[in-house]
């Protein structure tokens, strides 16, 4: 089924069998949402299960991933934590959108056809808050160099109680010398 997953497929077809697809895909394959990402790496995890009530073509959406998003008081990337589940209607036109109820979120379909992954896509853009940023004081500004996305931050933050230990590796060689062989 994942040969479906960036491909328009046929959703009364898929209604009609109640079939459900499993993903686990890269969160550099969702284009949109790369876009607002602090890299590409991690994945997305989850399924999008089709069926249909009184006559209506439904995907239930399950996702779960870890957005790496850009801290916007810090600019440093902070891991934002996604498990999301809803429940969509796949419709035709707005009148059908119109007949839904009121907590059914409509998704317009072309020629009767979705594209699985933007479904998802779009429930991970959902999630990506507004303004993210690191939740914790602590963590904000303070992440490993090694976590810093494109260009390492050198500079030591201030007042650092517990400054890292340096390495002399030529600290002992002076002893070393004076012993001899
Ligand atoms: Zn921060």
């Amino acid at each position: 089924m994942m040969a479906d997953w960036s491909r328009s497929v046929d959703v009364e077809r898929l209604a009609d069998h109640g079939d459900a697809v499993a993903f686990d895909v890269a969160l550099a394959e969702f284009p949109r949402l790369r876009a607002q990402l602090a890299s590409g790496e991690g994945r997305a995890r989850g399924r999008v299960e089709l069926s249909r009530e009184r006559g209506v073509a439904m995907a239930q959406v399950v996702v779960q991933a870890s957005l790496p998003l850009v801290c916007q008081r810090c600019l440093r990337p902070v891991h934002v934590e996604v498990e999301s589940e809803s429940r969509v209607a796949l419709v035709a036109d707005f009148a059908a959108a119109d007949r839904l109820d009121s907590d059914v979120e409509p998704v317009m379909l072309e020629e009767g056809r979705v594209v699985l992954r933007d479904l998802v896509e779009e429930e991970l853009l959902l999630a990506v808050p507004l303004v993210p940023r690191h939740e914790q004081e602590t963590e904000c500004g303070l992440a490993p160099a090694a976590e810093a996305v494109g260009n390492p931050v050198n500079e030591e933050p201030e007042n650092d109680p517990e400054p890292p230990v340096t390495q002399k590796p030529f600290a002992g060689l002076g002893e070393l010398l004076k012993r001899g062989p």
